[in-house]
C-alpha cells in the first residue's frame, strides 16, 4: 500500500503518465518500434515492453507486419501502430475553483486529461461551457469521435439530487442554484450525463482502482475544505432519497457549540473543516497558513499543525464511530487533502472510533488512508461514466437512455 503522503505520485499513477507518454509517442511516429519509444520516453525497455503489453491487451496498440514494414524499407524489428478504441468513456470533475476533464478506454486506460483553474462556484454557466470546450479537446488529442463516448460521468463539489439533476444545496455552490446541471451538461456535448457529489466519486474511485477494491462494505471519509462520506454498502453507493446521505460534516457534535454555513450549530465542520483548522492554527508570520501548507507542516515537526490535524482526527472520529455503530463498515478509507497527514489524523481517529463505537463494529474496522488525493473526483468521475456504460449494455432498454444503448451495441 503506497503511503499516503505520496498520494497520487503512487505506481499507479506513474504508470498512468508513462503510458501517456507511450501513447504521445506513438501518436506523434505513427508507427513505431519498442527500442524506439524507449530511446524517445526515456524510460527502459523493461518498462515499455510492459506499458506495450497492457496497451496491446487494452486494444489501443497493435503490432504492424514486421516483412512488410521492412519492405518498404522502415526498420526492421515489430512496430506498433496505434488503434482508435472503439468505445471511450469521459470524466467531469468540478471543484470549487477548477475544471478537471479525463477521457478513457473500457480497458481503464485514461488516455488524456486536463485541468483548468476558474471560479466554478459564481460562474456556473461559463464553467459548464469551459468544460465542453476541453471535452472536444480531450477527445481530439486522442482521436476520437464524439460517437464513439459510450458515457460521460459528472462531479459537483456538493450534495447532488439525481432525481432533478440539480444541486441540492445553495450554501455550498450558490452560483448553481436551480440549476439542472446534468440537462445543461447534455444539452452542450449531445450525450447523457451522469452526475455524482464529491464524497460519492471518491468511494467509487477507492472503489474500483484503490483501498476499496476487495471491500464491499466500506465508508470513505473525504477531509478536505468540507468533510462528507461516500458509504458503499454490498457493493453499492447509498445515496439517500435526496441525494444527501453520508453529509458526516453536519453531525452535530455540540448542540450549543458554533453556529455552522448549514444553519445548525456544533457541526464537525466548525470544528475539523479546512476553514476551523486555518482559523485555529491562526497567522504565522501576519499571515494565516492554507490547509494544504497545515497538513505539510503536520507531517513535519511542527508542532501546533500536528496538534489542529490530531484534534480534527479525534473529531471526525466521534462521528465516524456513529457511522460505524449504523452500518458496521469493513473498512473506513480516509481521502481528502487531510489525509495526506498519515498516522497524525489517523491515529486519533481510529482511538475515537474505540472509545465511541460499539466495541465489536470498532474491533472489525479496518481505518486506513486512501490512495488517490488529489485526482479522487476526476478518477471517480470516469468509474461513474464506466459503471454507467457497463450498466446500459447490460440492462433492458427502459433502464437505459436509448442513444447510450445503440452506441454500445
Ligand atoms: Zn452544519
Amino acid at each position: 500500500m503506497p503511503s499516503p503522503k505520496n498520494g497520487d505520485g503512487t505506481l499507479a499513477w506513474l504508470r498512468d503518465r508513462n503510458r501517456q507518454r507511450v501513447m504521445e509517442i506513438l501518436r506523434m511516429h505513427g508507427q513505431i518500434s519498442q527500442a524506439d519509444i524507449s530511446r524517445a520516453t526515456g524510460l527502459s525497455r523493461t518498462t515499455v515492453s510492459t506499458l506495450v503489453a497492457e496497451l496491446k491487451e487494452a486494444g489501443l496498440v497493435a503490432d504492424i507486419d514486421a516483412k512488410s514494414a521492412h519492405a518498404r524499407g522502415g526498420r526492421p524489428g515489430v512496430q506498433l501502430v496505434l488503434r482508435n478504441p472503439a468505445h471511450v468513456v469521459v470524466g467531469i470533475d468540478f471543484g470549487h475553483s477548477h475544471v478537471a476533464i479525463a477521457v478513457a478506454d473500457l480497458g481503464h486506460n485514461v488516455l488524456a486529461e486536463r485541468r483548468y483553474e476558474l471560479d466554478v462556484n459564481r460562474e456556473a454557466g461559463r464553467a459548464l461551457d469551459v468544460a465542453a470546450g476541453m471535452f472536444g479537446e480531450v477527445l481530439s488529442e486522442v482521436a476520437v469521435e464524439r460517437a464513439s463516448v459510450v458515457g460521460v460521468g459528472m462531479g459537483v463539489p456538493g450534495p447532488v439530487d439525481r432525481g432533478t439533476g440539480t444541486a441540492g444545496s445553495a450554501t455550498i455552490l450558490p452560483g448553481w442554484v436551480g440549476l439542472r446541471i446534468g440537462a445543461e451538461m447534455e444539452h452542450r456535448l449531445g450525450i447523457p450525463v451522469q452526475i455524482e457529489n464529491d464524497a460519492n466519486l471518491g468511494a467509487l474511485a477507492e472503489q474500483t482502482w484503490g483501498a476499496g477494491r476487495d471491500c464491499s462494505n466500506f465508508a470513505y471519509i473525504k477531509a478536505a475544505t468540507g468533510i462528507g462520506a461516500g458509504i458503499v454498502i454490498d457493493g453499492r453507493l447509498l445515496r439517500g432519497a435526496s441525494g444527501t446521505a453520508g453529509e458526516i460534516g453536519h453531525t452535530t457534535l455540540d448542540e450549543s457549540g458554533p453556529l455552522c454555513y448549514c444553519g445548525n450549530r456544533g457541526c464537525l465542520e466548525t470544528v475539523a473543516s479546512g476553514p476551523a483548522i486555518v482559523q485555529l492554527v491562526g497567522p504565522v508570520n501576519g499571515e494565516n497558513l492554507t490547509l494544504a501548507q497545515i497538513v505539510e507542516r503536520a507531517s513535519g515537526a511542527d508542532l501546533r499543525c500536528r496538534r489542529a490535524l490530531a484534534d480534527a482526527g479525534r473529531e471526525i472520529g466521534v462521528a465516524v464511530a456513529g457511522l460505524c455503530n449504523l452500518i458496521n463498515p469493513e473498512r473506513v478509507i480516509v481521502g481528502g487533502l487531510m489525509s495526506r497527514a498519515g498516522e497524525v489524523l489517523l491515529r486519533p481517529l481510529r482511538e475515537s472510533i474505540r472509545r465511541h463505537a460499539v466495541q465489536a463494529a470498532a474491533e472489525t474496522v479496518d481505518v486506513r488512508a486512501a490512495v488517490f488525493v488529489e485526482r479522487a473526483e476526476l478518477l471517480g468521475s470516469v468509474a461513474l461514466a464506466l459503471l454507467g456504460s457497463r450498466e446500459a449494455a447490460r440492462n433492458s432498454a427502459p433502464l437505459a437512455p436509448a442513444r447510450l444503448l445503440n452506441r454500445v451495441n
